[in-house]
């Protein structure tokens, strides 16, 4: 199946208790052919009223973030581990996570990611199939699905405040993004021809060899 169908599938998708709730499901948002990969956790009240993800106050500090590193929702793809909003937001349900798993599968293996962001707990567990907590996870890197996974403090958390292990969630999230950028920069990238070279090769005279 390709990830259309699979996105309509999302779409009306009935599987778990989420669906009765929802306004919108949540698919994605940024660019689904970047290298770079943002998971978040579940929709929150604007994202399930707009079927976009992170659209709310996290989602605003999550842009702001995003160009401090020089990057924006052009550059990156958004997703989250469940597609439908949990009642009044709380923490998706284990069985939840469990439905929607086949969702998020086919969007990595669609996208095929070469640096993964996991915002938060949940994102973190599910991409490192670990119990690790996120305070522990975060500063390190991993490899998983052919991917540099990169955990970091879920941008909520930021807006909270508070401290963890000395260092207050968004500097710690500053500290990630350094690594997000530096992995980023570390990705090969396809050599870009010249476009007067470009054109010649599509020249039809050209490639007849009437010249
Ligand atoms: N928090 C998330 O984890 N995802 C969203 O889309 C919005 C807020």
């Amino acid at each position: 199946m390709d990830i259309e169908e699979i996105r309509n599938q999302a779409l009306g998708c009935t599987k778990c208790r989420l669906a009765e709730g929802r306004t919108n499901v949540v698919w994605a948002d940024g660019n689904l052919d970047a290298d770079l990969l943002f998971i978040g956790e579940a929709p929150g009240f604007h994202e399930d009223k707009q079927g976009l993800p992170f659209v709310g106050a996290a989602g605003q500090l999550l842009d702001k973030l995003l160009s401090e590193i020089g990057l924006d929702r052009s550059t990156a793809a958004i997703v989250n581990v469940v597609k439908c909003r949990p009642p009044g937001n709380r923490d998706p349900l284990p069985d939840e996570i469990e439905s929607c798993r086949p969702y998020l599968d086919a969007q990595l293996a669609h996208m095929k990611p070469k640096v993964i962001v996991t915002l938060g707990n949940f994102a973190t567990k599910f991409i490192l199939e670990m119990p690790t907590g996120i305070t522990r996870a975060r500063g390190h890197k991993y490899k998983r699905r052919g991917a540099t996974v990169i955990p970091t403090f879920h941008p909520a958390a930021a807006l909270r405040g508070g401290r963890f292990g000395g260092l207050s969630p968004i500097d710690a999230i500053r500290e990630d993004f350094k690594m997000v950028r530096a992995a980023l920069d570390e990705v090969p990238q396809p050599p870009v021809q010249p476009v007067a070279a470009r054109q010649e090769a599509e020249d039809p005279a050209e490639q007849l060899g009437l010249f």
